[in-house]
C-alpha cells in the first residue's frame, strides 16, 4: 500500500486539525504524520494568543490534546522550520509538507510618531501576558492614561487586561512575572479607539459584555457617538449581533459612573492620525480624527483634530503572517498563495507540488479556532486529491528525521514531554492554589519536558 509520510509545520489548531482530519479521512494509502514546531510546546495561540481569563477557549486545548494522546501523529517541539530544518531536508524524508504557521506579529501602521518609546503592538503585549519564551519578561506599564487602536476582539484583551485589577488575573494560568508586572501599573484610565461607528465593530457580543463586569472599572461611553444614521438604524434592525452590541453599550451608557478607579472610554468616530512626542522621544498624546458616517457604512474625515494625553498606545489593528525560507510569500496579505490549500508559486500562479497550506497563514489572520477545522478539511481533500503529484523522498524513514536532527544538536521535545510540562505547570500552580502556572524560559520549558521521569 503507497504510504504518504508528511511534515506538518506548526502546532497550532490548524496542524492540530489538518493531522487529526487525515488520519480519520476515507483514502487508499497509509499516513505517518510528524509534527514540528518552533516552540517547544504546542497548541499554537490558544496557549499563546487567547487570554489568559478566557479559561473557556484555552479549554479547546484539552480536546486538541486528545488528538495528540491518540498517540499516531509524532510531535518535534523546539524545531523552527527555515533554521532547524529546511525544505531540501523536507523533500528528502517526506512526501509532502503542509504549512500550519500562523500569524503572530502586528499588521503595521503607517502613522507620525509610530515609532515612538511608549508605542507598542498587540501582539507584543500579548506574548508578554500569555508567557511566550521569545518575549521580554518584563514590560513598561508606567503609563496612567493608555490608547488602545482597533475595534476586534484583540483589542478588547490588551483594553480589559491592562484595565483589569492584576488581582482579579490572578487565578488564571498568568505566568508570575506578569502578575507582578501587572501589579505595579498606575493605569487609570483606557481609551479603545475605532474610526468607524458602534455599529460598525468587529468585537463580538461575548467579548463586549465581558468589560462591563470588571471589578471597579467604569465604561465611559460619549453621547456624541450615537447619533445615529438611517444606515445605522437599518444595520441594527437587520443584523442581530450589532443589535446585541447595540443593547449592550445602551446598557452602560444609562449607568451611574464615578466611583471606580479605573474607566475604560470606548471612543467611536475616531481615527488616530499620529501620536505627540512628549519632548523626550516618548509618546504624550494622541492626535486623533473625528469621522462621520458617509451613510453606506463607511466613514469620511471631517477635518476636526483632536488630541488626547496618553503615555502608552497599543495598536491591534490586525495580525500578519511571515515569509518562509523557499516558500512563496504574498507580502501584501501576508499569506502563502494558495488555491483552497494548495500553494501557488508566485511568478505564474502554478502549483507548487507536494506544498500545502492551512489556518492563518492559508487565508490571512481572521476568524475563530473552529475556522481552521473547516480551512483543514478543504486543505487536506486536496492533498489525498493530489496523490500522483506528491514528492518521491530519497529517505522517507521515520528514523531519519529524528538522526538529522540529533545530527544538528536540535534539542527537541515531544509528546511525553508535553506531558511532562504541562504535569509540571499544573503542580507549580496547585502550590499556589492556582490552576497552572505556565512556564516561560524556553530552556527551561525544554529541560522540563525532556528531563527523565
Ligand atoms: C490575541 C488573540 C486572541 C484570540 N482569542 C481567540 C478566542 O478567544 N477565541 C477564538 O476562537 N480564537 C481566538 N483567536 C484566534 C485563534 O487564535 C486563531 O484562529 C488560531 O490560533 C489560528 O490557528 P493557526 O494554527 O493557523 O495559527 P497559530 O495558532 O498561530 O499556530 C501556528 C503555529 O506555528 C508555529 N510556527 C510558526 N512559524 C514556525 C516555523 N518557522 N517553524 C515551526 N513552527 C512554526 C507557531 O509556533 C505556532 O505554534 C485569538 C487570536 C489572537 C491573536
Amino acid at each position: 500500500m503507497t504510504k504518504l509520510r508528511l511534515a506538518i509545520i506548526g502546532a497550532g489548531p490548524a496542524g492540530i486539525y489538518a493531522a487529526d482530519i487525515l488520519l480519520k479521512a476515507e483514502r487508499e494509502f497509509d499516513v505517518s504524520i510528524d509534527l514540528f514546531d518552533q516552540l517547544p510546546a504546542p497548541y499554537g495561540l490558544v496557549r499563546y494568543g487567547v487570554a489568559p481569563d478566557h479559561p473557556r477557549i484555552k479549554g479547546i486545548i484539552t480536546a486538541l490534546r486528545e488528538v495528540l494522546d491518540r498517540g499516531d501523529i509524532r510531535i518535534f517541539g523546539n524545531v523552527r522550520y527555515g533554521t532547524d530544518i529546511t525544505l531540501d531536508d523536507l523533500q528528502k524524508h517526506y512526501n509532502a509538507v503542509i504549512f500550519a504557521t500562523g500569524a503572530v506579529h502586528d499588521a503595521a501602521l503607517g502613522i507620525p510618531g509610530i515609532d515612538l518609546e511608549g508605542s507598542y503592538g498587540a501582539a507584543e503585549f500579548v506574548s508578554w501576558y500569555d508567557g511566550h519564551p521569545d518575549y521580554p519578561r518584563t514590560w513598561p506599564l508606567d503609563a496612567e492614561q493608555v490608547a488602545v487602536i482597533g475595534n476586534g476582539n484583540v483589542a478588547l484583551d490588551v483594553a480589559r487586561v491592562l484595565a483589569k485589577h492584576a488581582d482579579d488575573l490572578l487565578p488564571t494560568e498568568i505566568p508570575g512575572n506578569v502578575y507582578e508586572g501587572l501589579k505595579t501599573s498606575p493605569v487609570t484610565d483606557v481609551h479603545v479607539f475605532g474610526r468607524r461607528g458602534p455599529t460598525s465593530v468587529k468585537f463580538t457580543p461575548l467579548e463586549l459584555r465581558e468589560l462591563g463586569e470588571l471589578r471597579d472599572v467604569d465604561m465611559i461611553l460619549y453621547d456624541e457617538d450615537f447619533d445615529y444614521d438611517e444606515h445605522a438604524r437599518e444595520v441594527i434592525a437587520g443584523n442581530k449581533q450589532v443589535l446585541v452590541i447595540d443593547r449592550v453599550l445602551q446598557q452602560w451608557r444609562q449607568r451611574e459612573v464615578g466611583q471606580a478607579s479605573r474607566r475604560l472610554h470606548l471612543h467611536f468616530y475616531a481615527k488616530p492620525i499620529g501620536f505627540v512626542d512628549d519632548g523626550e522621544g516618548r509618546v504624550g498624546a494622541i492626535r486623533y480624527e473625528r469621522t462621520a458616517p458617509d451613510g453606506q457604512g463607511g466613514v469620511i474625515g471631517t477635518g476636526e483634530i483632536r488630541e488626547l494625553p496618553v503615555q502608552a498606545v497599543y495598536r491591534a489593528v490586525g495580525y500578519f503572517g511571515s515569509p518562509l525560507p523557499g516558500i512563496p510569500f504574498d507580502k501584501r496579505h501576508g499569506v502563502i498563495p494558495n488555491h483552497e490549500g494548495q500553494v501557488l508559486h508566485t511568478k505564474d500562479n502554478t502549483q507548487f507540488y507536494g506544498v500545502y497550506a492551512t489556518g492563518w497563514i492559508k487565508r490571512g489572520p481572521v476568524g475563530l479556532i473552529g475556522h481552521t477545522k473547516s480551512d483543514a478539511m478543504e486543505t487536506v481533500s486536496h492533498l489525498i486529491n493530489d496523490l500522483g503529484n506528491w514528492w518521491t523522498p530519497s529517505d522517507p524513514s521515520e528514523a531519519a528525521i529524528v538522526e538529522l536532527l540529533r545530527s544538528r544538536g536540535v534539542e527537541y521535545t515531544n509528546l511525553d514531554g508535553w506531558h511532562n510540562l504541562d504535569a509540571h505547570e499544573l503542580a507549580l500552580g496547585e502550590a499556589e492554589g492556582r490552576t497552572r502556572v505556565k512556564v516561560v524560559d524556553r530552556d527551561e520549558m525544554v529541560r522540563v519536558s525532556n528531563r527523565p521521569q
